[in-house]
């Protein structure tokens, strides 16, 4: 939230545990963010040329410097996003620094290029391979519900794919923006800078423009920043909401499920693009999946397990979700209510009834709650999965690896899990991005890397002393020679049909290049 004092523009950096603001932290100005654009793309020759060994190499010492850094981070990021500590390490800090270290130990060989076309490139004389090369400077815009990972999800692979990188991170969370900017600063002058502000600032660096965006934040702010992308041709990896499905089977082990649904719905008091807001359950085993689950949701510690909401505007948001469902007659199994006691609270809430005609059908509610859908069985558990909401992720919960496969080739997300909800956010190997609604373009692993740099064909020509067949003039014999390939490649004559069309190309590719100008 900005506010103004004199002529700077300030950001408060609050304290959801008690709703009070503890830190005003100056944002940057449209000028500052073209300033650091400018500086970035002055440096970005420089950097690429370390080539991909040595940029990771030098992102160790970013690595390190986060590991120095550990308790002075866990503490910023759960303080001002309102995070147990626990959920500090486990969601921000550890999958930053798993990230860091498996792409910097990927990437120069994710990187390196790639010969293509071993086998039919000749036919043009021509050997080919494929160069994943620099966009230039990256404009990273990042949410505030994990603001150090996602953060670092694009700035990392941004800067390891060669580009020079402006972050902008939310302007909720400008405490750890600041942290980030510190442990930012083993890298060269420029490589890496981080912006501070809201709305305003993140339309500046688009506008900048930068040569590549990677944008994580909610669907309605993605349009705007794909819409003013767009009059740059700005290629934009968007990387969205999800209102995710869990898909509980006749046979799933109740215990395990109930744990890991509970988990994958409630994890950072439901602020998680990726956190299960519908869980299908078949009937058959829905009373007992429910049981289990209102006790375990009952034992939840407030603020040791849960903490509460991070913005006071995401409490309301929640509440009114609640609120509507049950006037349109949910029924609540747990929880229901927030508090009113200085903190952004929220109960851990159950509850059964989700239908069409309410706010959380349509929107994200992005809080600790959690519907449970009864289903006949998993065929109607798979459709409602995909018909009723996107899913940025799914699970599918089953004792049977046969039967889990089998749901999870149906589900339609970005990422499917077997056993275990939102875990792969911190999987470096995979892959992070959407489907439909929540986004697309890809993160982590190798896509992810090859997602900063843009392919370029380099084609060399084998046969350099020697004029083309499909050269000036077009007359008969360049023609011959020509449909003749085309013959060859279509295969409809069979055998017979291609030994014609290559005893074609022989009698007349010599006579078609003698002609040439
Ligand atoms: P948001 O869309 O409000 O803001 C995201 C970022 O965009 C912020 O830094 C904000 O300052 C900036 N911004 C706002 N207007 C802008 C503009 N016109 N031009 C450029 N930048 C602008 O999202 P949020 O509330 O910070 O985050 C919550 C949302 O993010 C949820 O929808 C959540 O599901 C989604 N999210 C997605 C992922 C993912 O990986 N797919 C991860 C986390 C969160």
């Amino acid at each position: 939230m900005a506010t103004e004092t004199t002529s700077i523009p300030m950001l408060d950096s609050f304290d959801p545990w008690t709703g009070n603001v503890v830190r005003r932290i100056p944002a940057s100005t449209p000028e500052e963010v073209r300033e650091a654009v400018a500086r970035a793309r002055k440096v970005q020759p420089e950097w690429a040329a370390l080539g991909p060994a040595g940029r990771a190499r030098a992102l160790a010492e970013v690595r390190h410097r986060i590991g120095q850094r550990m308790d002075d981070l866990i503490e910023t990021i759960s303080r001002e996003n309102g995070k147990p500590r626990a959920e500090a390490v486990a969601h921000d800090v550890l999958p930053t620094v798993f990230t860091m270290a498996y792409l910097e130990r990927i990437a120069p060989r994710a990187l390196r290029a790639e010969r293509v076309g071993a086998l039919a490139s000749p036919l043009l004389g021509m050997a080919s391979r494929i160069e994943w090369r620099p966009f230039g400077v990256v404009g990273c815009i990042a949410p505030w519900n994990y603001p150090m990972l996602l953060s670092f999800m694009g700035v990392v692979p941004a800067l390891l794919a060669g580009n020079t990188v402006v972050l902008k991170p939310s302007e909720m969370t400008p405490e750890v923006g600041e942290r980030i900017g510190e442990v930012l600063e083993p890298l060269p002058p420029g490589v890496a800078t981080v912006v501070q502000g809201g709305g305003e600032v993140g339309a500046a660096m688009v506008d900048a423009p930068c040569d590549k965006l990677c944008f994580i934040g909610s669907a309605a702010t993605g349009r705007r920043v794909a819409e003013a992308a767009a009059r740059h041709l700005t290629p934009v990896v968007m990387e969205l909401g999800g209102q995710d499905a869990a898909v509980v089977c006749e046979d799933a082990d109740l215990d395990i499920a109930t744990s890991g649904v509970l988990w994958g719905a409630l994890l950072n008091a439901g602020q998680t693009c990726c956190a299960i807001e519908r869980a299908y359950v078949v009937e058959a085993v829905a009373e007992e999946f429910e049981r289990r689950l209102v006790e375990k949701a009952g034992r939840l510690r407030r603020g040791e397990d849960v903490g509460p909401l991070t913005l006071a505007r995401q409490r309301d948001i929640v509440k009114r979700h609640v609120e509507d469902a049950v006037s349109k007659g949910a029924t609540l199994l747990a929880g229901g209510g927030g508090s009113e006691d200085g903190g952004w609270w929220f109960e851990p809430t159950v509850l059964e009834g989700r239908t069409d005609d309410m706010a959380m059908f349509r929107e994200e509610t992005f809080g600790p709650v959690l519907p449970v859908i009864r289903v006949r069985d998993e065929e109607e558990a798979v459709r409602r999965a995909n018909e009723e909401g996107f899913n940025l992720t799914a699970s599918v919960w089953s004792r049977s690896r046969g039967r889990a496969e089998r749901v999870a080739s149906r589900l339609k997300a970005g990422t499917v899990t077997i056993n275990d909800h939102a875990v792969t956010a911190s999987a470096p190997w995979g892959l992070w991005g959407g489907v439909g609604e929540s986004g697309y373009g890809r993160l982590h692993g190798k896509l992810g890397l090859r997602e900063f740099a843009v392919p370029v064909h380099v084609a060399r020509n084998l046969v350099p002393r020697t004029k083309r067949p499909w050269w000036y003039p077009y007359d008969g014999p360049t023609t011959r020679t020509l449909r003749s390939m085309a013959e060859l490649m279509s295969g409809a004559g069979g055998p017979v049909g291609a030994a014609r069309a290559a005893g074609s190309i022989l009698a007349n590719v010599g006579r078609s290049i003698r002609t040439k100008l």
